[in-house]
């Protein structure tokens, strides 16, 4: 047995490693980061934007453009303009957006583009249901920061297989509604509600398949020292590269 088995790790091997060269020497992606806001404004926008430009630098995976006001939102959401993109990161935004054609930009996404968000992007445009279907839930409320513990649901995922059991975060943790389970690939959650202690099901971080666009969703991402957390960062960078396609998996 150990005769034919060598030569096949020693071909895997190589296989690995050519698939490694390979993702290094691909042109980085281009991600445009939204954080135009309707309703509420979180103090943690610049911190995000900053963590997501630094890890796509750090990473060699992608470039970041950011939509910060409603005419650069409005001039970088147009058909043209979003053809120079592989992703758009919505980065706590909140309300509803102007986009220069929003049926436009969800079938965009499900055309193959990556759609990622983070905390408040799920208290967005509650007055467009496509959108919160396209996310795959809807921020309900939340009560004061508290510590939870999450569950990692797919320990083999690029957003999570970082994480080690047990390992705990002190946020701001929300409590969604518009939720389906059977919509969504859940990757973070808790079994009972953050604050109250009563048992259910609150998810916290998920993918999905929007036609042939990948979402990424995580809960986490109010306070500064979450965002700028190690483990955090590889969240964010397992998420994104997910999204754009870089790494398998659901
Ligand atoms: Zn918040």
């Amino acid at each position: 047995m150990k005769t034919i088995l060598l030569p096949a790790f020693v071909a895997l091997g190589f296989l690995g490693a050519l698939s490694v060269a390979t993702t290094a020497g691909a042109a980085p992606k281009k991600l445009l980061v939204v954080s135009v806001t309707k309703g509420f404004r979180h103090e943690s926008i610049p911190t995000a934007e900053r963590t997501i430009e630094a890890i796509g630098k750090e990473s060699g995976v992608y470039t970041v453009d950011f939509a910060r006001t409603d005419e650069e939102l409005q001039a970088k959401t147009t058909e043209k303009a979003l053809a120079a993109y592989d992703g758009v990161f919505f980065v706590s935004t909140t309300g509803d957006l102007p986009l220069a054609d929003r049926d436009a930009f969800l079938a965009w996404i499900a055309k193959g583009h990556a759609f990622l968000g983070m905390h408040a992007a799920t208290d967005t445009f509650h007055g467009y249901r496509p959108f919160i279907a396209m996310i795959g839930g809807e921020f309900d409320y939340h009560k004061q920061q508290v510590r939870v513990e999450p569950k990692v649901e797919d320990p083999k995922h690029p957003a999570v297989r970082h994480l080690e059991a047990g390992f705990g975060v002190l946020d701001e943790i929300y409590i969604m509604k518009s939720f389906d389970k059977a919509r969504v690939h859940v990757l973070l959650s808790v079994d009972k509600h953050p604050n109250t202690g009563e048992p259910g099901y609150f998810p916290l971080a998920w993918t999905r398949q929007e036609g042939k666009g990948r979402v990424f969703y995580t809960a986490f991402g109010h306070r500064d020292d979450v965002i700028e957390a190690d483990w955090y960062k590889k969240h964010l960078l397992g998420g994104i590269r997910w999204a754009l396609g870089v790494d398998g998996g659901r």
